[in-house]
């Protein structure tokens, strides 16, 4: 399916760029033309609510759940342990990954589904390491998503001749030194979701020698990536962001093929073995991506990540992002023209191609803010210090959804519905 760039679209841009004032009817006939609005219906949406935290936590296919039902009462209770052949359990992390290669410009064989982000980050860093001897830096970005600078100091903890180095964005080609073996950066940041230009870094990286691990947690299943094309040498990503794969879905890896018989992970684990079953005493790594592998995939998680992924079958990224950039666009439209907060201001690029699939402001009361927000169905989410962060599922998120939502941030800001005592406190998860 491809969406038209509709004359609605078009008209919406025009619009936005003049000033003139938006309308709730223009988003209406915005989201009569939107193909892509076809996938909300797949998804188990709770009526009333405007939800715009897809990028923490993606909703329910419904796909997911009808398979999850099937996988415990069938494969589960009935096919038990048979069920590794019979239903081919033991392929999942590598056909659930050859889905997800198909979304980052990878081949099937490059992409394996293992573990969470924050340990494949682990094992890809120290794969990385090994692949660069006599360099002993790991260079980060300093407002990098703080688990992946936690696994990397991890790391520098268990490994003394291994150092990280953390710079501002700006600084990050000047650091690149001969010190440097892996690159490890944030494709969309989480708080302001600017955008890296993965082309341009990874290829300074590697005209100093460095190899480059992209973290892809807010880009996959929302916009176009192409590691093949950037020539990018290590990638992890997310499964219940933007791919809709559940709460604590596993995450993913990418190995370049080119690197994948000398890479080796620090995590021996027995799945990553070339026989497993053969129950050797000595690890032999396996000849593939299947080295990074590790333990027993959770196998119900997998159903149900598996499942949503054929949501982005017939889809093209090309198109999911031009919505995504639409609807940023049409946020922050009006917030500019209907609020008139001046505390409230705009905290992600103003433009659409250097942003991931969020809107950020930033207030200086943000956390309550969202509460007050979030106990009037607009389910966003706070970010240390004073970010009010939107995500934008291009896949079930209408215009109108973007209008409503607006609607609701002016009337709380307009009578400081956020300024009482139970939207103080903090709750364990933000
Ligand atoms: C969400 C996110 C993660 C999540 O890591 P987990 O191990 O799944 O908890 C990692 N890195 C980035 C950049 C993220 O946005």
């Amino acid at each position: 399916m491809r969406v038209i760039e509709c004359m609605a679209l078009a008209r919406l841009r025009e619009t936005i760029a003049s000033g003139d004032t938006l309308t709730r009817e223009a988003m209406e006939a915005e989201d009569h033309q939107d193909a892509l609005l076809r996938s909300r219906a797949k998804f188990h949406l709770p009526p009333g609510l405007l939800y715009f935290d897809g990028n923490s936590l993606g909703p329910l296919p419904k796909k997911s759940r009808e398979r999850l039902l099937r996988v415990i009462d069938r494969e589960w209770g009935e096919d038990l342990v048979r069920s590794w052949n019979v239903h081919r359990w033991i392929d999942w992390p590598r056909t659930v990954g050859s889905k997800i290669a198909q979304l980052i410009g990878a081949e099937s064989d490059e992409v394996v589904v293992a573990d969470s982000t924050s340990v494949n980050l682990f094992k890809l860093m120290s794969a990385a390491l090994e692949l660069r001897p006599g360099r002993s830096v790991i260079l980060s970005e300093d407002r990098q998503f703080p688990t992946d600078l936690y696994m990397a100091q991890g790391l520098a903890h268990l490994r003394t001749d291994v150092r990280m180095r953390t710079v501002e964005r700006s600084q990050l080609t000047l650091a690149l030194d001969e010190d440097v073996a892996v690159l490890v950066l944030t494709h969309v940041d989480y708080r302001s979701g600017q955008l890296h230009d993965m082309a341009a870094m990874t290829r300074a990286a590697h005209e100093r020698g460095a190899l480059v691990l992209w973290d892809l947690s807010h880009s996959t299943g929302a916009l176009p990536v192409d590691l093949n094309g950037c020539y990018v040498d290590l990638a992890v990503g997310c499964g219940y962001k933007f791919l809709n794969g559940g709460p604590g879905a596993p995450g993913f890896l990418y190995v370049a093929r080119r690197w994948q018989q000398r890479a080796r992970s620090p995590l021996a684990g027995w799945l990553g073995h070339r026989s497993p079953f053969a129950f050797e005493p000595v690890y032999r790594p396996a000849l593939g991506i299947e080295r990074f592998r590790c333990g027993t995939p959770p196998i119900l998680s997998l159903a149900a990540f598996d499942a949503a992924l054929d949501l982005f079958d017939d889809l093209d990224l090309e198109s999911v992002w031009s919505k995504a950039i639409s609807l940023g666009d049409t946020f922050l439209a009006l917030v500019e023209q209907q609020i008139m907060d001046p505390e409230l201001k705009i905290a992600c690029p103003l433009e659409g191609r250097q942003r991931g699939s969020q809107i950020s402001l930033r207030h200086p009361q943000a956390f309550s803010v969202m509460q007050a927000l979030i106990e009037r169905g607009v389910v966003g989410d706070f970010r240390e210090p004073d970010i009010l962060r939107f995500g934008l599922g291009p896949l079930y998120t209408s215009h109108v959804n973007v209008w409503d939502a607006v609607q609701v941030l002016k009337q709380v800001l307009k009578s400081r519905a956020w300024d009482t005592q139970a939207f103080r406190v903090r709750k364990t998860v933000t």
